[in-house]
């Protein structure tokens, strides 16, 4: 058994379904996991938002996604002969109606208490995969394929942590059950990925991407042969193709490696879809619908060394950020402290640097704040290096490649770079440089790098 999983672009319109759809006919026995229909998620949320101050907008808002479900179906249905299209139509659009009454309901909550809490963005946010789900569902019918939606939160239990939430993996694997069965029957189960339910019944979410982790998720719970993401580009790429023409898809990565890309800003997986297929060992491939031949990228437990680096990555907008002690605290007190504010704050560290007396740390800009740096003022003195990019090359032998240091360095800058990070064992070397430089850097490492290799 295999999990497939389609994410938004794939679900974009009825093109695209039917692209899917011939897709899923070349798999026996699949399970279906699918994000919302394209730009869906973003728009829900911003509906919610703006709900806040000006309930008339958020319902055009509303009315806008309503219409666009509405026509997908429309325009599927027109160009496909199937004897059962009126029911199939109706059922359709009962349930947008029946969603949509539920968004409504929830944007004039949010008017009248003019606020958005976690919880209701959450049920907010989750509307595209119920729907994107079971319209998808019905559509395959049409198309001749016996699929049949099943309730996300029927299966995906999680924690309370509203908008990233954490599954409970025991649950998960005894509700997943329902889907084993369905798929005994010879059905094809279709679920919403990204969101699932607590033990109160509300509804949760995995996180921006989540639909990813959820195909996981059902993978491990399954033991599935294989978990498939299917998305428009054939693989996870050395480097981003809208930035670097020459970049391409990586063939091989290991279940730590595509972690780490995930992390360092290459948007193409959700950064904790490793975990769940990682213990089982089931091999993850990230392919193309519009290229459904090419092999795209296999990430599986290997290790899959290379003489270079696999792939480079970035993130804008960083700040380095420094503690340095005043020498009232002993070495390992002064870094107990500064770990303990750090877990404190609840903030991503991107990389980090010690000496016994001083601590630097990669933070995304936003999470710099007055408060945060008040904190820290407490511990040792404060300097922040502010407007820096973060490179970072993914499964990079920085010990057998020797010049690969010289290659690195001459490519960046003439500054002295404000934080290098490299772990041996992770094999991720991060650089720290000031964001005018960071795509010219990229650029010329790439070339540099990628080119060798062949
Ligand atoms: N629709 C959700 C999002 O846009 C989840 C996903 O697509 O994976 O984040
Ligand atoms: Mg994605």
């Amino acid at each position: 058994m295999v999990v497939l999983k389609f994410g938004g672009t794939s679900m974009g319109d009825e093109h695209t379904w039917r692209t899917v759809l011939d897709i899923i006919k070349s798999y026996q026995n699949p399970i279906i996991v699918v994000s919302a229909t394209a730009r869906t998620t973003r728009q829900l949320i911003a509906a919610g938002e703006t709900a806040r101050d000006d309930l008339t907008q958020a319902l055009e808002m509303h009315n806008a996604i309503k219409q666009r479900h509405l026509s997908l179906i429309a325009n599927f249905l027109a160009t496909t002969a199937s004897g059962t299209n009126n029911e199939i139509k109706s059922a359709c659009t009962k349930w947008i109606n029946e969603r949509m009454q539920v968004f409504e309901n929830l944007l004039k909550n949010i008017a009248a208490d003019k606020i958005f809490t976690a919880h209701t963005k959450d049920a907010v946010a989750s509307i595209g995969e119920q729907l994107s789900a079971y319209l998808f569902a019905q559509c395959g019918r049409a198309y001749g394929l016996p699929m049949q939606w099943a309730d996300a939160r029927n299966i995906i239990k999680t924690d309370d942590d509203f908008g990233q939430a954490n599954p409970l993996r025991d649950e998960i694997k005894r509700h997943s059950v329902l889907l084993a069965k369905l798929s005994q029957e010879d059905k094809i189960p279709v679920m919403g990925g990204f969101y699932g339910e607590n033990k109160q019944g509300q509804i949760t979410t995995l996180g921006f991407e989540g639909s990813d982790y959820t195909a996981s998720l059902i993978g491990a719970a399954l033991q599935a042969e294989a978990v498939e993401i299917w998305t428009d580009v054939s693989g996870i790429y050395t480097c981003d193709p809208n930035v670097v023409s020459d970049a391409r898809p990586i063939p091989h990565l290991s279940f730590q490696e595509a972690t780490e890309l995930a992390y360092f800003g290459a948007k193409v997986l959700h950064p904790s879809t490793m975990k769940p297929v990682a213990a089982e060992k089931i091999p993850v491939f990230v392919k193309n619908i519009f290229e459904a031949n090419h092999p795209g990228t296999k990430i599986h437990q290997e290790q899959t060394g290379t003489a270079w680096a696999k792939a480079i990555t970035y993130l804008h907008d960083i700040i380095i950020l420094t503690v340095t002690s005043r020498g009232m605290l002993s070495g390992h007190q002064f870094l107990a402290r500064c770990f303990e504010e750090l877990h404190n704050s609840h903030i991503p560290v991107n990389a980090v640097t010690t000496t016994e007396a001083s601590v630097s740390v990669a933070l995304q800009a936003d999470d710099v704040t007055e408060e945060l740096c008040r904190t820290f003022e407490q511990v040792g003195t404060v300097t922040k290096e502010y407007d820096q990019g973060l490179i970072s090359l993914v499964g990079c032998n920085f010990s057998t490649a020797r010049d690969i240091r010289q290659t690195i360095f001459t490519a960046i800058v003439d500054d002295t770079p404000a934080l290098i990070s490299y772990s041996k064992t992770k094999q991720n070397l991060n650089v720290a440089v000031p964001k005018t430089q960071l795509i010219p850097a990229v650029c010329r490492i790439h070339n540099t790098l990628f080119k060798k290799t062949g």
